[in-house]
């Protein structure tokens, strides 16, 4: 039996820095993580750029939370994207703003960063189990262990995560324990995911792996601008993952992409009959309106594009795309779903299970890409492990 006091459950960012704020406040701590290494989810956010958080006004980053923003708020406040900077600062990773207004570590990758935070846990005298897998509990309330350790803390903390990417980790097989105990836990749902198109032979083997950069993705009234990955399967990439929530179980349907969402279809058509009229259609595309060889060929995915000059440039304003299915959580970059907000009281302790409590990407809030998820694992980290120490 372990004499630790308080027990969290999953090395990820949520369950390290609640490990972070207990033990700088003098509480001894153990970090139960089933991997045998510690947060590989993170690492893994890393490999593309560690997008920390986002530095647009605060408003706008809550309304990024949609349905989960009022819950989320108060918690957010207490550890906002300055706060989350400060921290990162403090443990050797100076960040700066990125031209898109997201936030990065300096060296842009998550491994320093979480080589110093872990130095800094050891020195704070936190323990890591790693290779140990949470089981439940027992008839009698103590933690469970695949090893068959049992465990009697004074306060657990939940941090599982999610359900993406199952492979680092997190695979959501917390669910069917916490509600055989009565916590409310909504279906895990894919966020942040690409979509499988059926693109035409020529599209996927000349621009698998190619970005379109400056576009707009149209469905409905909504229009998100951004970038896309094409990708041999589909789409990719930011300007899709923050459309996920609205799409997904909506497929198959069609949206659009806007190839100019700078210049109007007036606009378009004035430059396009100016073009040399000894030029290709091609060469036109690419002269007068500055279109990428892969926005060109995106033209011709229905057919030949229309030849007369206003309706090309309608074309240019809405190629069709028709998105067949989205991928699956093993891919997605996060997961919609988890413990219900009815579940957890105002300082996210389980209504149903005293002295536990939960944070991270296990709560049921989605958000896009941009800083938004690592923000809100941090922030309900900290605020968990606050609750902790007021209540012990
Ligand atoms: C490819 C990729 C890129 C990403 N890039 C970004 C980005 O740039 N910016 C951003 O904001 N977000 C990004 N994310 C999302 C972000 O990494 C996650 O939202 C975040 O890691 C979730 O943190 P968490 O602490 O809640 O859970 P996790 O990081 O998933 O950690 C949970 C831990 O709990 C452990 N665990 C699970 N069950 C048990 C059990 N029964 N017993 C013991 N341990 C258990 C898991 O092994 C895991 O280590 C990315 C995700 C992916 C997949």
């Amino acid at each position: 039996m372990s004499d630790a006091p308080i027990a969290i459950i999953g090395a990820g960012p949520a369950g390290l820095i609640a490990a972070d704020v207990l033990s700088a406040a003098g509480k001894r701590v153990v970090v139960y993580e089933r991997m045998p290494s510690v947060a590989r989810k993170f690492l893994m956010a890393g490999r593309g750029g560690l997008n920390l958080t986002h530095s647009e006004s605060y408003e706008r980053f809550l309304a990024r939370y949609g349905a989960a923003s009022e819950r989320l708020a108060p918690i957010l406040s207490a550890f906002t994207p300055q706060g989350l900077r400060a921290w990162a600062d403090e443990r050797g990773a100076e960040t700066f703003v990125g031209s898109s207004g997201r936030v990065f570590p300096k060296a842009l990758k998550a491994s320093p960063l979480l080589r110093n935070w872990l130095g800094r846990l050891r020195s704070q005298g936190v323990g890591i189990r790693t290779r140990t897998t949470w089981r439940g509990w027992s008839e009698d309330g103590a933690l469970l262990f695949d090893s068959g350790e049992q465990v009697r803390p004074e306060a657990t903390l939940l941090a599982m995560g999610g359900a993406s990417w199952p492979r680092l980790g997190s695979d959501g097989s917390w669910r069917e324990i916490l509600s055989a105990r009565g916590v409310t836990v909504s279906p895990f749902a894919p966020a942040n995911v690409g979509f499988n198109v059926a693109w035409s032979e020529h599209l996927r083997t000349k621009f698998a792996g190619e970005p379109l950069k400056t576009i707009a993705l149209r469905h409905g009234a909504r229009e998100v601008r951004g970038e896309v990955m094409i990708t041999a399967y589909g789409i990719e990439g930011g300007a899709i993952y923050a459309l996920t929530s609205e799409l997904r179980g909506q497929t198959p349907l069609t949206i659009s992409i806007d190839l100019r969402p700078d210049l109007t279809a007036a606009d378009i058509a004035a430059k396009l009959a100016r073009a040399k009229r000894s030029d290709t259609l091609s060469s036109t595309l690419r002269k007068a309106l500055g279109l990428s060889p892969l926005a060109i060929s995106l033209l011709y995915e229905n057919g030949a594009p229309p030849r007369d000059t206003e309706a090309l440039a309608a074309r240019i304003k809405a190629v069709p795309v028709e998105l067949n299915s989205a991928r699956g959580l093993e891919r997605a970059i996060s997961s919609a779903g988890g413990v219900s907000w009815d579940a957890v009281d105002e300082s996210l302790q389980l209504r149903a299970i005293p002295d536990t409590y939960a944070a991270g990407e296990m709560l049921d809030w989605e958000a896009p890409t941009g800083g938004y998820l690592l923000q809100a694992c941090f922030a309900t980290g900290v605020w968990a492990a606050r609750a902790i120490l007021q209540r012990l």
